[in-house]
């Protein structure tokens, strides 16, 4: 790990102070990614500026048909909350199957959607429950937000807050998991609003994506069996150590219809 300097504001604005005047600050949220990225030498910053002691970072509030979670929630939190059990339990089980206990008593909210890992599990939920991402300076839908793998459309020095998921009438995520790290290797969150269905899909290409045609077909008829109609073209799809891409083309549609299932539970 390259030397760096700590710092451990205890408000948005004396972060915001920071990040905007250090040489080469990063945020640090429960360090899942960034802190095994330093050890590796992969990245180097002058400053670490811990969140942990923001408290208006934290907390998750119930509104009347959204619920807003704040960006330095666990997930472990997210896994446990009744009232997000009661209101979206398809985000409760994406929280409670992020990888092990110590990664989901760590890592974040904020740090996940902030990250964009084209194989990370919120960024599906977000984007199918078209959920707003609120930053300290603006709120940004969820269809503008994920700009491509690892990307977002965060500015350098602007601090994710929260984010408020809408209550859907129904919602399901399935993955098909890394056996070995839990990260997503296929996967996708199916959310119904009144007749329209979104779907989102990620671990399968470069940033977590809508698929238009599974929309489409779900919106007409949210049924399993019509999932398995569906059909990816490989060549828009990821190919890596885990999988090839015609793997993943082929196992899409089985992957919604699990989730569609999921949903109707
Ligand atoms: C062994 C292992 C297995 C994992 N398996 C999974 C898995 O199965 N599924 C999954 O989804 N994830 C998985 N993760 C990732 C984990 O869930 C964390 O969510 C993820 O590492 C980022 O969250 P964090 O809070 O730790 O962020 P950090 O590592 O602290 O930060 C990540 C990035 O986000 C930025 N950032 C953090 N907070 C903010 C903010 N509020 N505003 C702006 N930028 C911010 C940081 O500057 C940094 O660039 C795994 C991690 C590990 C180590």
């Amino acid at each position: 790990m390259y030397p760096f300097d700590y710092q451990r504001p205890t408000t948005l604005s004396e972060a915001l102070e920071i990040l905007r005047t250090d040489v080469e600050p990063r945020l640090l949220a429960g360090g899942q990614t960034l802190l095994p990225a330093m050890k590796h030498r992969l990245t180097a910053h002058s400053t670490l500026i811990d969140l942990q002691a923001i408290t208006a970072l934290c907390g998750i509030t119930v509104q009347d048909t959204t619920i807003t979670i704040a960006a330095m929630t666990r997930h472990a939190e997210v896994a446990a909350s009744a009232d997000i059990l009661a209101r979206i339990p398809a985000l409760s089980a994406l929280a409670g199957g992020i990888a092990d206990p110590l990664v989901r008593n760590m890592g974040t909210l904020g740090g996940s959607v902030a990250n964009n890992d084209p194989a990370a599990d919120y960024p599906a939920a977000v984007l199918a429950l078209g959920a707003t991402i609120h930053t300290d300076r603006r709120q940004i839908a969820a269809d503008a937000f994920f700009t491509g793998m690892f990307s977002t459309a965060l500015q350098r020095d602007e601090i994710l807050t929260a984010i408020s998921f809408r209550r859907p009438d129904a919602a399901g995520y399935f993955k098909v998991p890394n056996p070995a790290s839990g990260y997503v290797t296929c996967g996708a969150f199916v959310a119904r609003f009144g007749a329209i269905t979104r779907v989102a899909i990620n671990g399968a290409g470069p940033c977590v994506f809508r698929d238009s045609a599974a929309e489409a077909t779900l919106s007409a008829d949210f049924t399993p069996d019509i999932a398995r109609t569906l059909r990816f073209d490989p060549e828009e799809l990821n190919e890596d150590l885990h999988a090839a891409k015609t793997y993943r083309a082929q196992i899409l549609p089985h992957v919604i219809r699990r989730a569609v299932i999921r949903a109707l539970a």
